[in-house]
């Protein structure tokens, strides 16, 4: 069972970052009944896996041979359905501060800048917050958006998207099922994405649901609209919005500043995934006991461990120990 927040805390455990080590700690920690925020600065949970290949297969996940990349993601935030753990996404963490026994995570998120109060924290960084790539585009006008906004706020707008990567794909679904009228246009003749993104573009497209202009050649991007040649044919494309899209760049600097001793791109980590600040915990890719080894499983034990010991922290009179789910109720 889950005791209520004390009134000056945010979450138990807050932890940094939604990709696969983030989520899995979230589910121990919500598991063992702590109140759990999880902050990712993209708007979508996943990490690498939804933001840099959710196209591919992984083959070396426990238990899910050859898995899309998406699908992983999708189950471990399905383990936190009914436990709880809250998701806020769009919210890059940006300082950390001692509180007493406590800790306070400044961010930056939708609504401006918020600290989070949180009796532990299990930073899960990864490679870094994935932030979307400058356009590549010569001559690009700086007002031409780079990440892609909520689709809600587009509904009725013309769009334009330029890009093949599979952001530019989801993007481009995302915003036609919202009411934009989209126009998504790339170099190359192909896309990419998941298999299911890539057939429901194949079927929009078909259906006429969005335009997709491909292979074009880009002669102009303005923040309303494009001159492009598709076929050697002069095309203009009007738009209220257009989005560059490009994929992400990893940027771990928001959170290099934390005073844990850092190595590099890594944190060093002792026992139960601890760091030099009690209550401070890590997991994941940026954790240096993984020495080098960034994979999915071992930043998913990483994060088990870390969880576990988290909780210990903050709830004293939990064992450090789970024992085993197949033993217990979840609810
Ligand atoms: C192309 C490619 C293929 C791969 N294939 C495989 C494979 O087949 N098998 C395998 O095991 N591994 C594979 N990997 C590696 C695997 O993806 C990583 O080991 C795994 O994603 C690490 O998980 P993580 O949760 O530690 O970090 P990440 O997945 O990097 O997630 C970290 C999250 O933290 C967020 N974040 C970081 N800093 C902040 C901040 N300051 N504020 C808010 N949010 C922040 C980021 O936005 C990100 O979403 C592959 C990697 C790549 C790039």
């Amino acid at each position: 069972m889950n005791a209520p927040l004390p009134p000056d805390r945010d979450a138990d455990v807050l932890i940094v970052g939604a990709g696969p080590a983030g989520l899995h700690a979230a589910f121990y920690a919500a598991w063992r009944g702590l109140n759990v925020t999880v902050l990712d600065a993209r708007h979508e949970p996943g990490g690498q896996l939804t933001a840099l290949y959710p196209d591919r297969r992984v083959y070396d996940v426990p238990g899910l041979p050859a898995a899309p990349a998406a699908d992983v993601i999708a189950g471990l935030v399905r383990q936190l359905d009914g436990l709880p753990a809250q998701l806020h996404l769009n919210t890059l963490a940006r300082t950390l501060e001692a509180d007493g026994e406590e800790w306070r995570v400044g961010t930056l998120g939708p609504h401006g800048p918020r600290t989070y109060r949180a009796g532990a924290v299990i930073l899960a960084a990864g490679l870094g917050a994935l932030r979307p790539r400058e356009a590549r585009v010569p001559g690009t006008h700086p007002d031409v958006r780079t990440d892609v906004p909520d689709p809600a706020a587009l509904a009725g707008r013309r769009v334009l998207i330029v890009g093949g990567v599979p952001q530019a794909t989801r993007a481009a679904l995302e915003l036609a099922q919202a009411g934009a009228q989209v126009t998504l246009t790339h170099r190359r003749a192909g896309f990419r994405g998941s298999p299911a993104d890539l057939d429901a573009l194949a079927e929009a497209g078909h259906t006429g649901r969005l335009d997709v202009l491909a292979p074009a050649v880009l002669l102009n991007v303005t923040p309303t609209g494009a001159a492009l040649t598709v076929d050697g044919q002069p095309r203009d494309v009007p738009a209220d919005t257009v989005l560059i899209l490009n994929g992400y760049l990893p940027d771990l600097t928001p959170v290099q500043g934390w005073p844990l001793g850092w190595q590099g791109e890594y944190v060093p980590d002792g026992v139960g995934g601890r760091t030099a600040l009690s209550g401070v915990f890590v997991a994941g890719d940026v954790a240096a006991s993984g020495q080098d080894f960034k994979l999915i499983s071992v930043g998913l034990a990483q994060a088990a461990v870390a969880a576990n010991h988290a909780a210990h922290h903050v709830r004293p009179d939990l064992r450090v120990r789970p024992g085993h789910s197949s033993e217990k109720r979840l609810s």
